[in-house]
């Protein structure tokens, strides 16, 4: 029997979570040929998460928990579970509010089992239901990312999939700290189905997602899959060279042909001083930020803390 691991990432997911089991046991239970373990990653929540999902686990030993000392994100409650989870056949990871219908699991494992893909994983047919801001940034986010960088993202692509056990090993011998797995999924390859749903509203509970955090997110998708702002100082660099060149060239002939003082220059001057150091201001905090990134990796600090399992 081939073994199914699904992992639930939970930050304050208390009000959903007996509902997202109830839907979880109507639609795995079905599926005889093969045997599921729910892998509910507890990311430091401040309500009753930690409670139910031990009560889980008290009673069905199908369910494991693995609980954060603090919050770390959900991509770091998605590392924790996949490392947990590389044991079986095929692992899945599914958001807890039931956005992610767990009725397109039978489907996607039959596309695995079946159909040969490596990954099964959700796309979201529309944006329904999203603050028309959010869905702006988001589409100006992708457009940037697929231009400047290696990688190709779908931009309706979704963390909810079905993944066969290579597919998370390799993601795994990724080592890098600061994670951005819309990034990773891609980057690894790999044959995948798509499957289109609509966006569903929250079973119940709140958004953990602000402007700020997903600003941040973009931020370290973009810098992590692309060089390209480094290499900005150097051709701005080339440019300001050729520029001064010319004006300089363009003062001696005044001076000596014409035997004019350029006064306006100074006006010009103040321009130039300002837009330039303000150019290399920017650019200071573009290195800055990859910087801090390669900083942040080196130190090797673990991506997350558990205080409590039961996988162990
Ligand atoms: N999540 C998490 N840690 C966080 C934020 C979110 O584990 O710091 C989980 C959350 O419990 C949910 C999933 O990640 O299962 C998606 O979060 P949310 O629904 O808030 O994001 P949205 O669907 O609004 O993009
Ligand atoms: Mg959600």
């Amino acid at each position: 029997m081939k073994t199914v691991s699904l992992i639930i990432p939970c930050y304050n997911e208390a009000d959903v979570l007996h509902m997202l089991r109830t839907e979880l046991y109507r639609v795995c239970d079905p599926l005889t040929s093969f045997q599921f373990e729910f892998v509910f990653v507890n990311d430091g929540s401040k309500d009753d998460t930690l409670p139910i999902i031990k009560s889980f686990a008290e009673t069905d030993k199908r369910c494991k928990y693995i609980s954060f000392s603090r919050n770390f994100g959900k991509e770091a409650a998605m590392l924790a579970g996949m490392q947990y989870s590389v044991h079986s056949d095929y692992i899945g990871i599914i958001d807890a509010d039931l956005q992610h219908s767990p009725d397109l699991i039978p489907e996607m494992l039959s596309a695995c089992e079946e159909e040969g893909y490596d990954v099964a994983a959700a796309r979201r047919s529309d944006r329904e239901g999203e603050e028309a801001l959010k869905s702006a940034l988001s589409g100006a986010f992708y457009k940037v990312i697929n231009k400047v960088s290696e990688i190709n993202i779908n931009d309706s692509a979704q963390d909810f999939r079905i993944m066969k056990q290579k597919v998370v090993q390799s993601i795994l011998a990724m080592p890098e700290r600061i994670r951005f797995s819309k990034g990773i999924f891609t980057w690894v390859g790999f044959n995948t189905k798509w499957f289109s749903h609509e966006n569903r509203e929250r079973a119940a509970g709140e958004t953990k997602w602000s402007i700020r955090k997903l600003a941040k997110y973009a931020l370290d998708g973009i810098l992590g899959y692309t060089s390209s702002p480094l290499r900005l100082a150097l051709w701005l660099g080339i440019l300001f060279c050729i520029l001064g060149v010319i004006i300089g060239v363009y003062a001696i002939i005044r001076r000596f042909a014409f035997d004019e003082l350029l006064m306006e220059s100074f006006v010009m001057l103040y321009g130039v001083l300002f837009g330039s150091s303000g150019l290399f201001m920017i650019l200071l905090g573009i290195f800055g930020e990859y910087l801090a990134r390669v900083y942040t990796e080196i130190k090797g600090r673990p991506v997350y803390i558990i205080s409590e399992t039961n996988t162990k």
